[in-house]
């Protein structure tokens, strides 16, 4: 795995770091920043319109990246793979396109980050539709009496929890939500990242996860959806690339996935994504899953042997993810202390505001683990939560 940071330049910036925050955002390897930097520099130009050499093959790389999302995720077709700004505009998307009606139920987990909260929480203000919770276990793991019913009709869950690292049951939901009818959405944002993915095994109709967070750029996201679904939705968005006939009176529209990319996609972070997928699948997600679950094994038993130390989420076969505070330490004390000795983890209520008081606090802290990281990251985080939280306790 040396081999494997070596490719990540940030750590020749800077030798120091100790980066345990790629749950929020993952760094890039050079693959990615050459891949951005030679598109720009020589392959330049729009996709879809032009007649002109440059912009056919920007519009072959845009293709070949959503062929490389389709592989990635075993998708049946190119035209399931939409392409968003991130997670958060994915689940937007089918939020307000997926036919919903006063009444209708959709059901969410505690886990949920806000991204996969708020959009329904509006819908539900907006429309009268209703939520409906699965709850979440003391260890963080779902309670499995799923509360489905006939007006169920959509499921939105996380597939790997960025508080508790929870890998969820997706395959016993999409069972039960089979029964009555109810389509699937998951939030892939932290599972895409660290652990192979297939939609068509998984049998879900719609799979959402951000660039960013998978070694690729900022500004590109992923909306999985089963051709016969986005056959059914609307465009949310109006203007070029989406329409088909246009008269001053009405327009028809592209069928996916144009239909849901108006305007001049963002090609350039495309290609930067192809590239980390590229990327991540030649490191090998099984060999990435690996290593970071050896990393999180460490930093785990370590952690539970400091003193007042309780760690939010401990469900068997989690992702690399530990949450967890100290007594009488305020996580945003641990974090700026550890932020001196350049050592970069997360704080505060990790975007997950309800589940954090499900589990009784209104901050936490969290490392989290990716292919870059080493044991000595582990050895150097650990020695400075046992030192800063010592000092910080002292000082109080
Ligand atoms: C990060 C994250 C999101 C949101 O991703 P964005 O890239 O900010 O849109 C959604 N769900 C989970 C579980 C996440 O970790």
């Amino acid at each position: 795995m040396k081999q494997v940071r070596d490719a990540f330049p940030i750590f020749r910036h800077h030798p120091e770091l100790v980066y345990l925050d790629s749950a929020a955002t993952a760094h890039k390897p050079d693959a990615v920043i050459d891949a951005l930097s030679q598109f720009y520099a020589k392959d330049y130009a729009t996709v879809h319109r032009a007649i002109y050499r440059s912009s056919m093959r920007a519009t072959e790389l845009y293709h070949e990246a959503r062929e490389t999302v389709r592989r990635f995720i075993n998708a049946d077709s190119v035209d399931e793979v939409v392409f968003t700004r991130n997670t958060t505009e994915s689940i937007h998307l089918v939020s307000r396109t997926f036919d919903l009606k006063r009444g209708d139920e959709v059901l969410l987990s505690e886990l949920e980050h806000h991204s996969n909260l708020v959009p329904w929480q509006m819908l539900a203000q907006e429309k009268g539709i209703v939520l409906k919770w699965i709850k979440v276990l003391d260890n963080g793991a779902l309670d499995l009496s799923l509360p489905f019913s006939e007006k169920t009709k959509l499921v939105a869950i996380t597939h790997v929890s960025n508080v508790t690292g929870t890998v969820t049951p997706i395959q016993e939901i999409v069972r039960e939500a089979r029964r009555v009818g109810a389509a699937v959405l998951v939030d892939g944002a932290q599972a895409a990242p660290h652990m192979s993915v297939d939609v068509q095994a998984l049998d879900i109709d719609f799979y959402a996860f951000s660039g960013h967070k998978c070694y690729g750029p900022t500004g590109i996201g992923v909306l999985y959806g089963k051709r016969e679904r986005l056959m059914a939705m609307p465009p949310l968005q109006g203007g070029g690339a989406m329409v088909d006939r246009v008269d001053f009176e009405k327009s028809t529209y592209q069928e996916p996935p144009l239909r849901f990319e108006a305007g001049t996609p963002m090609v350039g972070s495309a290609i930067g994504l192809m590239a980390a997928l590229h990327f991540l699948l030649s490191v090998g997600l099984n060999r990435a899953a690996e290593w970071e679950h050896r990393l999180l094994s460490i930093a785990t038993n370590r952690l539970e042997s400091i003193d007042g130390c309780r760690i939010i989420g401990t469900a068997p076969g989690k992702g690399p993810i530990v949450t967890f505070t100290i007594d009488g330490v305020h996580p945003l004390d641990l974090a700026a202390w550890l932020d001196c000795q350049n050592i970069a983890i997360r704080t505060g209520h990790l975007c997950a505001q309800p589940l954090l008081r499900r589990f009784g606090c209104e901050a936490a802290a969290r490392a989290s683990f990716a292919v870059y990281n080493t044991e000595e990251d582990v050895e150097r985080f650990i020695q400075a939560v046992q030192k800063g939280a010592g000092e910080i306790l002292i000082s109080r």
